[in-house]
């Protein structure tokens, strides 16, 4: 069974965009994956009360025939193998991958809450995923009414010229 996920990737230590671009590659060299769309680049407002440089966002959408927990572990894979380190909470980080949708499936394990319990907090989670859910005219209605009742009022810039490609 073929389902549709949507991910939200961050990055704000060393080359943002290398970054990016070697996640993609990691996260699709799992047959189980494949890539739908990617997201344009953008550059984002770090959330929160610790001073850090600002981020590099994408939103993906994918389609996986791993259950949300696998795809969960292999998002971990992905940021181990980029030598991810967990120093600070809420701190800087080489990479960040999340689930923010699995086949609109609501869901709250210890490991894996559905969807992301933070996105609609975070406009640099929403605004990219709204790129890449025009054929799923059921998340992009859940996005856009993210996108307006959002208390985020931290700045998300597209940086047109950058796109990530695999
Ligand atoms: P954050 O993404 O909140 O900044 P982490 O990436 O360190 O922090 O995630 C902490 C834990 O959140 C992970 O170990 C994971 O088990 C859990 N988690 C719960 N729900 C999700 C989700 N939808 N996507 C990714 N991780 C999740
Ligand atoms: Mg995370």
């Amino acid at each position: 069974m073929i389902r549709r996920a949507y991910l939200s990737i961050g990055t704000n230590i060393g080359n943002r965009h290398d970054n990016l671009q070697q996640a993609l590659k990691l996260l699709t060299k799992n047959p189980a994956i494949q890539l739908v769309a990617v997201s344009a680049l953008y550059q984002t407002e770090p959330v929160g009360p610790v001073q850090q440089r600002s981020f590099y966002n994408l939103g993906l959408a994918l389609d996986t025939s791993l259950t949300a927990l696998e795809l969960l572990d292999w998002c971990h894979v992905v940021e181990q193998s980029l030598h991810r380190r967990r120093l600070i909470h809420w701190g800087p980080r080489t990479i960040d991958l999340d689930i923010i949708f699995y086949n609109h499936q609501s869901l709250t394990l210890p490991r894996l809450v559905l969807p992301h319990p933070e996105a609609q907090n975070r406009r640099f989670v929403i605004q990219p995923l709204l790129d890449v859910c025009r054929d799923d005219s059921k998340t992009q209605r859940q996005l856009e009414l993210m996108l307006k009742q959002t208390s985020d009022t931290n700045w998300v810039h597209r940086l047109d010229d950058q796109g990530v490609t695999i």
